[in-house]
């Protein structure tokens, strides 16, 4: 069977679904192929953290582009959860960040917070020196300092991935759950795409394959600078009554889910294999162990995912070969979940020649640390 698609997409996690609905809702015929089907790898792992910390003025492209994202969160889930029929829980509980002044590493990252607030002149949030109400009778320290910022929010990642899906699938996105059986071969403004029973001819090709999209990049003589960070979680039975999230030392965080709680995470780079292991028991477990001691650790439910880092930290959205068509979005690293939004909709300008709202040249993929021809 041979089909036709205006674009293709590799990747059915947040980033490729977000640039599918895109497409698919400026009239598009749009493709997504995955190998593991839709939302199963780091999109679905992550804890769903959107945290602004109220910045106003930015010291990078980066911090930028992820604050505005996270700003269009709302709106963005509207149209999703109109598209989709689903409702996409936006939590806005706030966020408690404790730093242990015991701990002479916590004071450390303290002192550089207190540095990021003050130059992107934050003010939508209270200190103190004691613990808040939640923590009472559950955590060990003694002197902290306590920051309450209570307009951060959290999203069901989850709920996210389901709903974008849905989203695709009305808006009349094709899926394949497959990888191409061959090399991708390019000619006259097409892209031949062969499956093990099909053939997809695309006008366009976008990357959004998370931190496989290394492999892709090799298959077509390219050499990407991009690692896999593995991070492992564990979800444990809520021990407080708020809808707030907790970070710890700025190392461990607390995310409410339902009548529970997402506890994580390690950072393991060069890793790819996607078990929850003793390291991941041992990097939580301790933590818990030292500064929540009471809480129950008795997991739910525990799993990994993997999170696609490049060389500069920064991700890569943008063109790999304006002529054949081929584009690429990922390298979102820690904050994926957070940069779908404005990624979806810059993507979608650049695929069709429009001016971008923000800047995407600091995330060029040709820039340097970026990519490299390996042949010809
Ligand atoms: C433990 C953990 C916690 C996190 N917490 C947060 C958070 O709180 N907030 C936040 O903003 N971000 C968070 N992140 C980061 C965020 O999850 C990622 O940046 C984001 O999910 C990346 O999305 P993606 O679509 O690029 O990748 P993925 O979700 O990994 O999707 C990539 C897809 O490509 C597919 N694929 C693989 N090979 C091929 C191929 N050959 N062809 C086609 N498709 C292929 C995969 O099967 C997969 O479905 C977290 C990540 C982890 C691991």
């Amino acid at each position: 069977m041979s089909r036709s698609f205006d674009i293709a997409v590799a990747g059915a996690g947040v980033m490729g679904l977000a640039c599918a609905l895109e497409e698919a809702r400026r009239g598009r015929r749009v493709g997504v192929f995955d190998p593991a089907g839709t939302g199963s790898k780091a999109s679905s792992a992550a804890a769903g953290i959107l945290v602004t910390r109220d910045a106003h003025a930015f010291a990078s492209p980066f911090r930028e582009f992820y604050v505005r994202s996270i700003r269009r969160y709302p709106e963005w889930l509207a149209g999703i959860s109109a598209a989709s029929g689903m409702e996409i829980p936006l939590h806005r509980g706030g966020d408690h960040l404790i730093f242990d002044l015991d701990d002479p590493a916590a004071v450390l990252r303290l002192e550089a917070k207190q540095r990021q607030l003050e130059r992107e002149r934050a003010s939508d949030f209270t200190v103190t020196d004691t613990l808040p109400g939640i923590l009472e009778g559950h955590c060990r320290i003694r002197k902290a300092k306590a920051f309450h910022f209570p307009g951060e929010a959290y999203v069901q990642n989850r709920v996210l991935l389901e709903a974008l899906n849905q989203a695709c699938l009305k808006a009349g996105v094709a899926f394949l759950a497959e990888a191409p059986s061959s090399p991708w071969e390019h000619g006259a403004g097409t892209t031949r795409l062969r499956f093990a029973a099909e053939e997809w001819d695309a006008g366009q090709v976008l990357i959004a394959a998370g931190a496989w999209s290394v492999r892709l990049l090799e298959s077509l003589g390219l050499d990407a600078p991009m690692v896999s960070v593995k991070g492992q979680l564990i979800r444990i039975r809520k021990f407080h009554g708020s809808d707030a999230m907790i970070h710890l030392n700025d190392d461990l965080y607390l995310v409410p889910r339902g009548d529970s709680l997402v506890v994580g995470a390690t950072t393991e780079p060069g890793i790819w294999d996607e078990e929850f292991n003793e390291k991941g028991e041992a990097h939580i477990g301790s933590r818990l162990d030292r500064l929540l001691p009471e809480v129950s650790r008795e997991p739910l439910e525990r799993w990994a995912g993997l999170r696609p880092r490049t060389r500069d930290r920064l991700p890569w959205m943008g063109w790999i070969d304006p002529e054949r068509g081929w584009a690429l979005c990922t390298g979102h690293y820690k904050c994926g979940i957070s940069m779908a939004p404005l990624a979806a909709e810059s993507m979608s300008r650049l695929l069709h020649g429009e001016k971008t709202a923000v800047d995407l040249s600091p995330f060029n993929p040709w820039r340097r640390q970026g990519l490299t021809r390996t042949k010809a």
